[in-house]
């Protein structure tokens, strides 16, 4: 159930924000929408387990249907944001795409042209994970924040992995940065 205007218990708290948003593209509402905990830290029993902008979901898949809303846009895939979230995919996914590219591409035009798409868009990004890799300000932001200004996460500071931050892609002189 979704409920607009809702009012948190007292007793309750939120955990910071993004909830099964792995690899999820740049402006989903998973990004920003926060967990509900009860006092004893344990999802509620009854009621709904997130919350964003006021409004309450008992499950992700209601967060799911922000997407594509004014305040959740999509973007096109050649959007710079969207490019860095393929590379994330394309990383992450890199055994299996060998694997489809070999086997079913074979097969399936339009499998071999969609991947082939995602080849294209992300030419010359970073295609790992870690230092060096596509770091995720573009999850939640317009533009790559400065290493002044990078929020950091909401448990460490800029930088947050010390020589370099997964946030904003810094690193320290001499070591390889990026986030593009
Ligand atoms: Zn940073």
């Amino acid at each position: 159930m979704i409920r607009e205007n809702y009012k948190i218990p007292r007793t309750y708290h939120l955990g910071s924000p993004g909830a099964g948003s792995f690899l999820c593209p740049p402006n989903h509402p998973r990004h920003f929408v926060r967990s509900i905990f009860t006092q004893y830290g344990n999802s509620p029993g009854r009621g709904p387990n997130y919350f964003l902008d006021g409004t309450a979901f008992d499950s992700l898949q209601e967060v799911d249907t922000l997407y594509g809303s004014d305040e959740y846009p999509r973007l096109p895939l050649t959007h710079q944001r969207s490019r860095l979230w393929l590379a994330c995919l394309r990383s992450y996914y890199r055994e299996y795409i060998a694997t489809l590219c070999e086997d079913a591409g074979r097969y399936y035009d339009e499998l071999r042209s969609s991947i082939h798409l995602i080849e294209e868009l992300t030419d010359g990004l970073p295609l790992r994970w870690g230092k060096g890799g596509v770091a995720h300000w573009w999850e939640t932001m317009e533009e790559r924040p400065l290493p002044e200004a990078c929020p950091g996460e909401s448990w460490r500071r800029h930088p947050v992995n010390g020589t370099w931050c997964q946030v904003c892609g810094w690193a320290e002189e001499g070591e390889n940065s990026n986030g593009t």
